[in-house]
């Protein structure tokens, strides 16, 4: 499709749709297949030029969303894929791990819950062990569940999304690190919640804050052994992830309209980003956050 064609001049403004979207409540962790209208993570798209070439790349969160983007970009610019994602969402997986076979690389599906330490360092070493080294890590995988009133924001959601978005990303990283040759990349995802708070996300906000300060920290700290660390902080995506509660549902049918682009992103756009963190070209770049926000610019 046309609209969806990265590499032809066009207005981003209406290369993909724009609200009114239907309302469509999904459970979490949602699926591709309930977003109407339909993400576009490259599928048609994504070309790629090599820039991965051989590289070993774990990504959490693979099996939908900016993670699928991720995967179909880093598996068409040549490397192959570790991806972890919850067991109920196998289906997705699934379709990922063909992409990735249809692009002539291995992808190596390994679900499991990063809530747990013993499963993220078990993730890591699988990871590392089927692909024979490991050389990318990306840490999609996240939680968002909107809450209108700290009335109704539970201890156990507070400690959850801290859990699943900051203390997962540290002990994947920690796993990962002895392991990492130099050259190696970490891509975490931050958001522009970390800068711009919606009133709905008093958990999942301030769990984006720490990610740019732990990327920030990690970066100086590992600098040494050649090892760069960055995020990606995108504003609204078209994701499962917003209609599964990470928005409450009235908040659908116009999201992604308050940014100056008037839409959401779409998966596809956000993936080059990751490809060149990930890649060699981005050599003098650590510690640095990339916005994609459809003109809400970071600070
Ligand atoms: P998504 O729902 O497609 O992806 C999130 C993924 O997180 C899920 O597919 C699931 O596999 C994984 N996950 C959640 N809890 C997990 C757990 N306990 N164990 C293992 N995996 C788990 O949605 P997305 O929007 O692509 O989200 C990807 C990342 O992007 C998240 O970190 C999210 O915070 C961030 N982000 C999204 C937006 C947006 O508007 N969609 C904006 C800024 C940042
Ligand atoms: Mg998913």
């Amino acid at each position: 499709m046309a609209t969806e064609n990265q590499y032809t001049l066009q207005n981003p403004l209406t290369q993909y749709p724009q609200p009114e979207f239907p309302k469509q409540p999904q459970t979490a962790p949602g699926t591709v297949h309930e977003l109407q209208p339909k993400a576009d993570h490259g599928e048609t798209s994504y070309k790629g030029f090599g820039r991965l070439a051989g590289r070993k790349a774990l990504i959490t969160g693979a099996d939908s969303g900016i993670g699928r983007a991720a995967a179909i970009a880093f598996a068409r610019e040549g490397a192959d894929i570790a991806l972890n994602y919850l067991p109920s969402e196998e289906a997705d997986a699934r379709e990922v791990v063909a992409l990735i076979e249809a692009a002539g690389r291995k992808a190596v599906a390994i679900p499991g819950d990063i809530t747990s330490e013993a499963f993220c360092q078990a993730l890591v070493k699988q990871a590392a062990e089927a692909l024979g080294g490991l050389d990318i890590v990306t840490n999609v995988a996240g939680k968002q569940t909107a809450q209108k009133d700290i009335a109704d924001l539970t201890t156990e959601q507070f400690e959850l999304t801290f859990r699943t978005n900051v203390t997962a990303l540290f002990w994947i990283c920690k796993a990962a690190l002895p392991l990492l040759p130099p050259g190696a990349t970490i891509i975490n995802t931050a958001s522009i919640q970390a800068y711009q708070p919606s009133e709905t996300l008093l958990d999942y906000a301030p769990t984006k804050s720490a990610i740019v300060a732990f990327t920030k920290a990690l970066s100086k700290q590992v600098i040494g052994k050649g090892i760069r660390v960055n995020a990606v902080a995108p504003g609204p995506f078209w994701t499962p992830l917003q209609p599964s509660g990470g928005q409450p549902q009235d908040k659908i049918p116009a999201f992604g309209s308050e940014t100056p682009y008037g839409r959401p992103g779409q998966p596809a756009e956000c993936a080059p980003i990751y490809v060149l963190l990930a890649s060699q070209e981005s050599s003098y770049i650590t510690g640095e956050v990339f916005g994609v926000t459809g003109g809400n610019t970071l600070p």
